[in-house]
């Protein structure tokens, strides 16, 4: 353990070090305080705690996961894995099906996504007969979440005139009543959505003081990552649970606070030291993320917000290059560009692509970047876009998979009652609604005695209906005897499903049945890595809680090497050598949705401090002059945070006299261009902008090449072009020594090749730079 703690600066080991009491660890970005909760939990299993004892709540599962393993590494994984380690949404599902029936849940309750809450909104709001253009389902919902994480229960709302005025207002009076129809629907339904596991889980905490004392008595040692984003209804929880011992140990920053939107509050970190008796208050100041460029860079831009704490973060780490913008004519001239650019600095610094990450601010930009990488041959992945589970055919077999756990399921039962097709049309699901609304029964429920209610319903459709409830029930049977994979492979095949998606012969469709096949992959996986469950159903029901919190970074097995895109909200806890930030335009970032009050402006900084802070070695700002928004193509401006930077930092790819970036690799980035058009907003001062290009000593150096001889580079041309390199010749670079070729791809100046070397293994090289003697 000493070991360990040597890894550790002082200040970063004095909370560390304090077993006992009330902490708070505020600090800027890239200062170790993950890494400081992460010693923490390692150093008290050390001290004796034991992990059943120590509760550790992180912003993503996959947070959660790097902790375990890093402290599996300090303290053995046999003991680790009892650590309660998790976002709050899923410690609290699995404390919430433990007791469930304390709140009239089943333990087996759904969990609906945003996905199946909308739908439900969406169908309430219909069957109220309400207009959909103004009770648009989307805010209305987002409307509800918020209620909820305010802790603003039904009743609580129909307490309080002023929010019932404030709907009103906004021309949705019956807000509140949709709000009632949502609740008791997703109750009748054995549903919980996100917002549920927080709001339910204070319910628990409140209404039961048995149970309040067990988990109290439990969570001796409680530990919270990212602190400025807990929302209130996370806060209440934290604090019910730490009142008995007061371990608590928080961490956060202030100005990495972006969640505000979704109901994230600062005060959580003011009123912390009002909370709790002789909190220990530390500091960390040194960033070990980012160079010395970076570090100041987001110094300056985040000193400009007036609301935050005083902090001073500093760094030992070199100066590094400075922050490159360039400005680009249009979306599509930005994503070739980072493209390039990324292409660049691989073949330079031989760098996998993981080492990549390409942040913006809205999702809709992910497309332009895309199609660049793509036609690169980059390999990438998309954060936050739709997520493997929320594909439809995926969704589909989970639809199934959810009503042989539970019934009830409202949305998954509408998902699949007529998919495949089974001649149950929206008539009859209507009427089956409505009669579920009158009995106060779930719809399955009206299934299952159809004979004793009247519901119109001719014979046949009776039929089909009795045929479905029949399939699910057979799959009930089956799921008592068989495992999750055995089930899930048999939904497929005899719902139909399967053969619906094989008449589809287009590569859509069949990426349709390879998803599918995927699914029943991840959960043989899931089955094999549970066999310690005996509950074969117990196992489903996990999976399917597994699924439903999945976010999308959990998806990242870390298994294959790409570069990574999503917007900045997602980014936040990680790190990237290289960071490119697009979109740096007024109106998109600062979004134009967010610059009406200073508070809205100053979130959006904090964002973009967010975004910056996540490069290690280098950052990229990218603006276009133009940009397709809502289908029209309209004149962008640099975003004031560029000119927010403290220009010291910056280097502008686009010089006043030369608005052409001329990348080293690419020649066809741009057309001709009407030179009259272009506007400079901020011209360089100064000396001439010295073009980017490096030199060729430059180049040498990057490469750790010896000074290129006469004689080398006849060599290394006759036997670049001269010859045909194909797999399997053989070729001698000069700093890996021989190797054997694996595969030669691109054209001309992009011509590259995998070769596999007797010292460096294998290895990418860009033939132009490469200089290869073909042996
Ligand atoms: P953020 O605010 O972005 O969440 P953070 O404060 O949580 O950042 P960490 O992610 O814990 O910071 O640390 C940033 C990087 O610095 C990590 O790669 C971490 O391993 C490294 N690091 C932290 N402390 C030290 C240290 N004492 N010695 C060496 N590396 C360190
Ligand atoms: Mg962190």
């Amino acid at each position: 353990m000493e070991e360990y703690l040597a890894e550790l600066n002082d200040a970063q080991r004095a909370p560390v070090l304090q077993k006992e009491g009330p902490m708070i660890v505020i600090a800027g970005a890239g200062s170790g305080k993950t890494r400081v909760l992460t010693y923490r939990i390692a150093y008290l299993m050390h001290k004796g705690v034991d992990p059943f004892n120590i509760l550790a709540l992180t912003f993503t599962n996959k947070a959660a996961r790097e902790m375990k393993k890093r402290i599996a590494d300090i303290v053995g994984a046999s003991e680790s894995k009892n650590l309660w380690m998790g976002t709050f949404h899923s410690i609290f599902a699995k404390i919430l099906r433990f007791e469930a029936d304390k709140l009239g849940y089943p333990s087996n309750f759904t969990i609906y996504d945003t996905q199946d809450s909308q739908r439900l909104v969406a169908s309430i709001i219909k069957e109220m007969g309400l207009d959909k253009d103004i009770y648009k389902y989307k805010q209305v919902y987002s409307r509800i979440s918020s209620y909820k994480n305010s802790l603003i229960t039904v009743k609580a709302y129909f307490q309080n005139p002023e929010l019932m005025e404030s709907d009103a207002m906004a021309k949705r009076p019956r807000l509140g009543d949709i709000y009632q129809n949502y609740v008791d629907r997703c109750f009748k339904a054995g549903a919980m959505d996100f917002d549920d596991l927080l709001l339910k889980t204070n319910e628990l905490l409140n209404r039961f003081p048995e149970v309040l004392s067990k988990y109290q008595d439990r969570f001796r040692y409680i530990l919270v990552d990212e602190y400025q984003d807990t929302n209130h209804s996370q806060y209440l929880i934290v604090r019910a649970l730490s009142d008995r011992f007061q371990n608590i140990c928080v961490v956060g920053d202030d100005a990495q606070s972006i969640y505000a939107f979704r109901g994230a509050n600062i005060n959580n970190i003011l009123n912390f030291q009002r909370d709790y008796d002789n909190v220990q208050q530390y500091r960390l100041e040194q960033n070990y993320r980012s160079t010395k460029n970076i570090v100041q860079a987001a110094n300056s831009v985040i000193d400009k917000n007036k609301t935050k704490l005083d902090k001073v973060v500093w760094t030992a780490n070199d100066d590094g290059p400075k922050i490159i913008v360039n400005r680009l004519l249009t979306d599509g001239d930005e994503g070739r560009f980072v493209a390039s650019s990324i292409f660049e600095n691989q073949m330079q610094h031989q760098l996998p692509n993981g080492d990549f990450a390409v942040l913006y601010r809205t999702n809709a930009q992910s497309r332009a970047i895309e199609d660049a990488l793509r036609k690169r041959d980059i390999k990438y992945r998309i954060y936050g876009g739709l997520s493997f589970y929320q594909r439809k055919e995926i969704k589909d077999v989970l639809a199934y998979l959810r009503l042989v756990i539970n019934p009830r399921d409202e949305e998954a039962l509408k998902r699949v009652i007529n998919y495949p097709t089974r001649g149950i049309g929206n008539t009859t699901v209507n009427k089956l609604i409505v009669a579920a609304n009158h009995y106060d029964r779930s719809i399955f429920e009206v299934i299952e005695n159809l004979d004793r209610i009247n519901l119109k319903i001719n014979t046949s459709t009776k039929n089909r209906l009795e045929n479905f409830m029949n399939m699910i029930k057979s799959f009930q049977i089956a799921n008592e005897t068989s495992n999750a994979f055995v089930l899930a492979e048999m939904v497929a095949k005899k719902t139909g499903l399967l053969l619906e998606l094989k008449k589809d012969t287009t590569p859509e469709g069949v990426a349709r049945i390879e998803n599918i096949e995927e699914l029943l992959n991840g959960i043989r996986d899931f089955v094999e890595g549970q066999k310690e469950v005996a509950d074969a159903r117990g196992a489903l029901t996990e999976f399917l809680e597994d699924v439903a919190l999945a976010t999308d970074l959990d998806q990242d097995k870390g298994d294959d090497d790409r570069v990574a895109l999503m917007t900045i909200h997602l980014a936040k806890g990680l790190e990237f050598p290289y960071v490119y930030i697009v979109g740096m335009e007024e109106d998109l970032f600062p979004s134009g949705m967010s610059m009406n009050t200073r508070s809205e402006l100053e979130e959006e900084r904090r964002l973009f401090y967010v975004a910056l802070t996540r490069a290690e070695k280098q950052a990229y700002l990218t603006y276009t002059q133009s940009r397709y928004r809502w289908g029209k193509l309209v004149d962008a401006e640099p975003s004031r945070f560029i000119e927010e930077i403290d220009d010291t930092y910056l280097e502008y790819l686009t010089p006043v006299d030369d608005y052409r970036y001329k990348p080293l690799i690419d020649s066809d980035i741009f057309g001709e261009v009407d030179k009259s058009k272009l506007r400079l907003k901020k011209p360089v001062s100064g000396t001439p902008p010295t073009s980017h290009k490096p030199t060729e000593e430059q180049l040498r150096k990057l490469r750790k090449l010896r000074p290129a001889t006469t004689n080398d580079a006849a060599t290394s041309k006759s036997n670049l072009f001269d010859s045909d390199l194909v797999p399997g010749t053989v070729v001698e670079h000069m700093r890996f020594g021989r190797g054997k070729v694996l595969k030669v791809e691109g054209v001309g100046q992009d011509k590259k090749a995998e070769i596999n070397f007797e010292n460096g293994g294998i290895k990418k090289l860009l033939l132009r730079f490469a200089k290869l003697k073909v042996l």
